[in-house]
């Protein structure tokens, strides 16, 4: 394979301090309804190829689209979560073009008036809470797939996979308040944590359910006025996102810094060459020859209605991040790493739910449990160990039964063979130290050094019992055959 052109254009670090990037990102997501936006169709990936189809996101004359509430329903849930105005009123619009993905010959999206406007999404950011504006999001149906290679006649056929065709989408666009190809990048991990916390929808990049464009422009650091802006597409990752957005802001900069002018365009991300390319001058709205839709009513959102989808959001990251703090007494820092995704947050609250002390819990699931899963390329959801064993391992630790070391062995075995525990340290005996004679010693030392519990477990307080076993298992350094330490004890203080 030919070495990829290095990035070739050069400006000076001195020259690039002097410019400002300005960002603005438009955000699709796939919305996670069971069938299309305006038929009845399966939106299920991986089908095989138009096999979910029918005359109405076929484009078919005469098919009438019948509106997904549920697509709605998730729409103004995703509003509500960006602090978006969800509009009492709003309109499908047909956005025209031709193109073979497109068998209608148009989109229904949304124009003039668009489901919600005027949000915002707090992003961290440099150690800086920073707040971007969301302009609007609308609802839109997806287009179909062309499939350009992969088939004996690519070279000279494509093939159109109509499955993905009128699928729900939400668009965000987000206001050009962002500064940074990092900041740009944490704008899209928080909108993607916020969609997936909502299970608006599951993000999956490379099947397409989270598409990104990235609007771009330079100016003078302290000069009022953007500058011409281009705009960027097939970000099909979070990587490509931020590398697009280096190249461009150093193109831009050269091609100004060189008495150039910006032309307003859009560009492609070539992933390959590491670049931008220009793809085509900048399409304008008049372009596609908006209208109403006439085949669908205005969409109305009762005030009542959307308090309903309010009341039952499901918890958002940052509120979330807040109550592990308040309610677990972790750091921020655990909080932010355990609610990186809703699953591995679900994990966590079902360990410390299962009775381990929420530190300990923290410090396994962040240490052991996430090490392994990723040596394993496995998800949390996909973790051989279920909350309530990882708790019971826990339980061991931390009242001695087994030390920290012998903790982190059972611990891999727990992972390799899914068995819990105690049977892996009573099957392996995990360097237990099960001589009666040794185990003795250790007791009538503990016994002797606690003459006032004795007395008391002589008066019938059983309870007291635990703390023996514990303080031998502390003497034998979590190695003693808990078993054996169990009879010793109730044969010595008897
Ligand atoms: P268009 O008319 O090209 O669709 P919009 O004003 O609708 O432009 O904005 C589209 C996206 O581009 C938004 O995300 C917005 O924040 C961003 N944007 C607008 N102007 C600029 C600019 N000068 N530089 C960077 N991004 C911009
Ligand atoms: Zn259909
Ligand atoms: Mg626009």
């Amino acid at each position: 394979m030919a070495k990829p052109a290095q990035n070739e254009i050069t400006v000076s670090p001195e020259i690039m301090a002097g410019y400002e990037p300005v960002i603005g990102l438009e955000v699709h997501v796939q919305l996670k309804t069971a069938t299309k936006a305006f038929c009845a169709c399966s939106t299920k990936f991986g089908d095989p190829p138009n096999s979910n189809t029918c005359p109405v996101c076929l484009g078919m004359p005469g098919a009438l689209p019948v509106l997904n509430k549920h697509a709605v329903e998730l729409g103004i849930r995703a509003s509500l979560a960006l602090n978006l105005q969800v509009q009492e009123s709003s309109r499908f619009a047909r956005k025209n073009y031709f193109y073979p993905d497109l068998p209608k010959g148009y989109q229904i999206s949304m124009y003039e008036l668009p489901l919600a406007k005027a949000g915002w999404l707090e992003i961290e950011h440099d150690g800086q809470i920073k707040r971007i504006g969301i302009t609007r999001l609308h609802l839109e149906d997806d287009a179909a797939k062309n499939l350009h290679e992969g088939f004996p006649d690519s070279a000279e056929k494509s093939y159109v996979d109509y499955n993905r065709g009128g699928t729900p989408l939400a668009e965000i666009v987000s206001e050009p308040d962002l500064r940074s190809p990092t900041e740009a990048h944490a704008y899209l991990t928080a909108l993607k944590q916020v969609m997936l916390f909502t299970e608006v929808s599951d993000c999956n990049m490379e099947e397409g359910s989270l598409r990104c464009d990235a609007n771009i422009s330079v100016r003078k650091r302290g000069a009022e006025k953007f500058g011409t802006k281009a705009e960027v597409k097939n970000l099909n990752s979070f990587r490509y996102l931020q590398k697009a957005l280096e190249y461009e802001i150093e193109r831009q900069i050269a091609t100004l810094e060189s008495g150039g002018r910006i032309a307003q365009e859009t560009r492609l991300w070539n992933v390959g060459e590491g670049r931008t390319e220009a793809m085509r001058s900048k399409e304008f709205a008049h372009d596609y020859r908006y209208f109403p839709e006439p085949d669908l009513l205005p969409l109305r959102v009762s005030a009542a209605w959307r308090d309903e989808i309010a009341a039952a959001m499901p918890e958002l990251p940052e509120a979330r991040r807040k109550r592990f703090v308040r309610e677990f007494g972790i750091t921020p820092y655990d909080a932010e790493v355990l609610t990186s995704t809703r699953e591995l947050a679900d994990y966590f609250e079902a360990v410390a739910g299962a009775g381990a002390p929420a530190k300990p819990a923290a410090n396994w699931i962040q240490g052991e449990l996430l090490r392994l899963l990723k040596d394993a390329g496995k998800e949390i959801t996909e973790s051989p160990l279920n909350p309530k064993e990882l708790a019971a391992l826990i339980a061991k630790v931390e009242s001695s039964e087994i030390n920290a070391a012998t903790g982190k062995k059972v611990f891999a075995r727990m992972f390799e063979t899914g068995k819990p525990a105690a049977e892996i340290i009573a099957a392996e005996g995990f360097s237990q130290v099960s001589d009666t004679g040794e185990i003795e010693r250790w007791c009538r030392e503990v016994i002797e050094k606690n003459p006032d519990n004795l007395a008391k477990y002589r008066a019938g307080n059983e309870g007291v019992f635990k703390f023996f076993v514990g303080q031998v298992m502390r003497a034998s350094r979590g190695q003693a055959n808990p078993q054996t330490v169990n009879d010793t004890l109730k044969r010595l203080l008897a």
